[in-house]
C-alpha cells in the first residue's frame, strides 16, 4: 500500500497506538479525526504513519509510537474498552491498526532464512529479499457457537471467566485447525469442550476479534445426542439454560450475544 503523504487540509481518521494502547477521546467518535494542520500532535509524530484504509471516505492513518508519549490530546486506552462505545465498522479499523501494528513487530526477520525483512509498499506485506518469503498480517479463523436443545441454550463459564466478580456465560468458540473445515471445526469443539454432538450447524455471520488477531465465524446449531462433560481445561461449568432464566450473558456489539440472540429467538 503506498505511504501516502497527508496534505495540510486533508481530513484524517488516526490511530495512534503505543504499547498495546490507542489514543482515544472522551466524547464524540473517540477516534482523533481532523487535518493535521489543526490537530496537536507534534510535526514529527507522523513521519511514520501506515494507510490502514477508509472509514466513512475519509482515510485512516495508523501511527505506532515506540513510547506512550503525550500527543495533546485524548489518552491511551485498551481496545477492549471501545467495544460498543463506537461504531461497529470504526472500531473494526480500530482492531486492524492494532493488528498492522503486531505484523509489523512480529515479522522484521525472515522465519525461513532469518535474513531482515522489508515492508512491500504496494500491498501490506512484509517481504525477505534474501529468500523471497513473503509474509501478510496473521488472521487465525476461529468458530464459535450458539446450540439449541429444544426450549433451552447450551452455556458454559469459561475457566479464563470464572473469576470476574460477575462471571459471564458465553457460546462455545475455538480455532480452526490446519486442514479442518469449519463445520468439521464446530464439531470437533463442541465434543471436545462439552462431549456432546450437534447437527443443523448453520453460518451466521462473522466479526473481526482483534485480541491478537482472530476472526470469529459464527454458528449456530441444535443439539443432537450426549450428555454434557465439560473439558476442565477450558471449561468451569456448561448447563442448559431455559430461555427465560438465563445467566449474565456477553454485552451488545460481540458476536456472542448476537449468537445468544438469534438463538433465543428460535426457542420462541
Ligand atoms: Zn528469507
Amino acid at each position: 500500500m503506498p505511504e501516502l503523504t497527508v496534505k495540510e487540509d486533508e481530513n484524517a481518521w488516526w490511530f495512534l497506538l503505543s504499547k498495546g494502547k490507542l489514543v482515544a477521546l472522551d466524547k464524540g467518535d473517540l477516534i482523533p479525526f481532523g487535518c493535521i494542520s489543526e490537530l496537536p500532535f507534534p510535526g514529527d509524530l507522523t513521519n511514520n504513519k501506515r494507510l490502514l484504509g477508509k472509514y466513512q471516505d475519509q482515510p485512516c492513518y495508523l501511527v505506532d509510537l515506540p513510547e506512550p508519549v503525550d500527543v495533546g490530546i485524548g489518552e491511551y486506552v485498551g481496545l477492549r474498552s471501545l467495544l460498543g462505545r463506537i461504531d461497529d465498522l470504526l472500531f473494526d479499523m480500530a482492531g486492524r491498526a492494532f493488528q498492522i501494528s503486531l505484523f509489523y513487530k512480529t515479522h522484521q526477520f525472515c522465519g525461513q532464512c532469518g535474513q531482515n525483512m522489508n515492508p512491500i509498499d504496494w500491498e501490506i506485506a512484509m517481504k525477505c529479499y534474501h529468500c523471497q518469503h513473503r509474509a501478510y498480517p496473521r488472521v487465525s479463523p476461529c468458530i464459535i457457537v450458539a446450540i439449541r436443545n429444544k426450549k433451552k441454550i447450551l452455556l458454559a463459564l469459561h475457566s479464563r471467566h470464572h473469576k470476574d466478580n460477575y462471571p459471564v456465560y458465553t457460546t462455545l468458540a475455538g480455532f480452526t485447525e490446519a486442514g479442518e473445515s469449519l463445520e468439521a471445526c464446530v464439531e470437533r469443539e463442541v465434543f471436545e469442550e462439552v462431549g456432546l454432538k450437534v447437527k443443523n450447524i448453520q453460518y451466521v455471520s462473522s466479526q473481526p476479534w482483534p485480541f491478537p488477531h482472530s476472526l470469529m465465524m459464527g454458528f449456530i446449531a441444535d443439539y443432537a445426542s450426549g450428555e454434557i462433560i465439560v473439558d476442565p481445561h477450558e471449561l468451569v461449568e456448561a448447563n442448559w439454560y431455559d430461555i427465560d432464566n438465563l445467566p449474565l450473558v456477553p454485552k451488545h456489539g460481540t458476536i456472542a450475544r448476537k449468537l445468544i440472540e438469534k438463538t433465543l429467538k428460535r426457542c420462541r
